[in-house]
């Protein structure tokens, strides 16, 4: 502890970049043994369904709880493991702790409630991802058909064939395969049909910039072409009652983001999920 601080007061006097580069090297040595700290921990936003004012699901994020920095968004950490290869074991516990905790909230539910894991392309590369995926299936007894994994389309695009080849045999089990981010990179739309997806993700990217005609004029033709190609839609980041609005006016009934909740922990996504079955009561009633 003592040395550690003697070190934070020596890059005191250094500039911004090199207190960046030092704080990467400080987490990327400590990500060592935070997994097995239990430093790490999986947030849960609900994913909505507006037509039955209901979630469909959750979507683990991560949160990285270091006792020095306070919670680091995976935004910050997840590059840092996939270059050290973290990324895979880090995944394995993602994976394992999101089908436990799937179980878990199913058991009070009377309609089943998928959960969502993210996937890096690294995990591709390590060829482990079906071993993965079934040790976390058979260790919790979640049925495959309540798991979902998202993918970015670059991860797709940049190596269309081995991804398929790893994802097909993921979808034959009955799970949910997911484009994440969709039309925030290059996509060839030629591929698209290729691809054993289930659900496109529209980035937040156009939420965040909806009061543009054009835009929306975009989010329209994607919900479109995810109709005509019998994929289910999802819209990310929303956060205001128009954008709400506007979704449901397009066709895409199921959508994230702050303006329904913000990633929460466990016990609290118990609490919310209490509240809204409360209000449903109260509104049959
Ligand atoms: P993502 O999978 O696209 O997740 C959506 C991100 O948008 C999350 O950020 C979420 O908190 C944020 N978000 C949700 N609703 C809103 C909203 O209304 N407004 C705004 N401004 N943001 C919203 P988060 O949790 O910081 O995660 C960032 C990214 O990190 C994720 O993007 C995902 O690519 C990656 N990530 C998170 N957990 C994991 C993981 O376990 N494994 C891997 N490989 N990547 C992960
Ligand atoms: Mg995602
Ligand atoms: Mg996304
Ligand atoms: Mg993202």
């Amino acid at each position: 502890q003592a040395k550690r601080q003697g070190k934070n007061q020596y890059f005191v006097y250094n500039m911004e970049l090199d207190k960046m580069a030092s704080r990467r090297m400080e987490l990327e040595k400590d990500m060592q043994l935070a997994l097995t700290k239990g430093q790490f921990v999986n947030y849960y936003q609900p994913k909505w369904n507006a037509d039955t004012n209901y979630p469909t699901g959750f979507e683990a994020l991560l949160r990285w709880k270091h006792p020095a920095y306070g919670i680091i968004s995976p935004d910050e950490f997840i590059p840092i493991a996939e270059e050290t290869g973290m990324i895979v074991s880090m995944t394995r516990w993602v994976l394992e702790q999101a089908c436990r905790d799937c179980v878990q909230w199913n058991k009070h539910e009377p309609e089943p409630l998928t959960v969502s894991v993210n996937l890096s392309v690294k995990v591709f590369d390590s060829k482990n991802l079906m071993d993965m995926v079934l040790f976390a299936l058979e260790r919790s007894s979640l049925p495959a058909e309540l798991l979902e994994l998202e993918i970015t389309e670059t991860i797709v695009m940049n190596n269309v064939t081995d991804v398929v080849n790893q994802l097909k045999p993921l979808q034959d089990m009955g799970i949910t395969i997911s484009m994440d981010d969709f039309g925030s990179g290059y996509s060839s739309l030629g591929s698209l049909d290729l691809i054993p997806f289930h659900t496109l993700k529209i980035d937040k990217l156009f939420m965040q910039q909806s009061h543009s005609p054009a835009k929306r004029a975009v989010v329209n033709t994607i919900i479109t072409l995810a109709s005509q190609l019998n994929l289910q839609v999802v819209a990310e980041g929303v956060e205001t009652e128009q954008q709400l609005d506007f979704l449901k006016a397009s066709g895409c009934q199921v959508m994230q983001g702050f303006y329904f909740s913000k990633p929460m922990p466990r016990d609290q996504l118990d609490e919310w999920m209490a509240a809204l079955n409360r209000a449903h009561i109260q509104g049959i009633s």
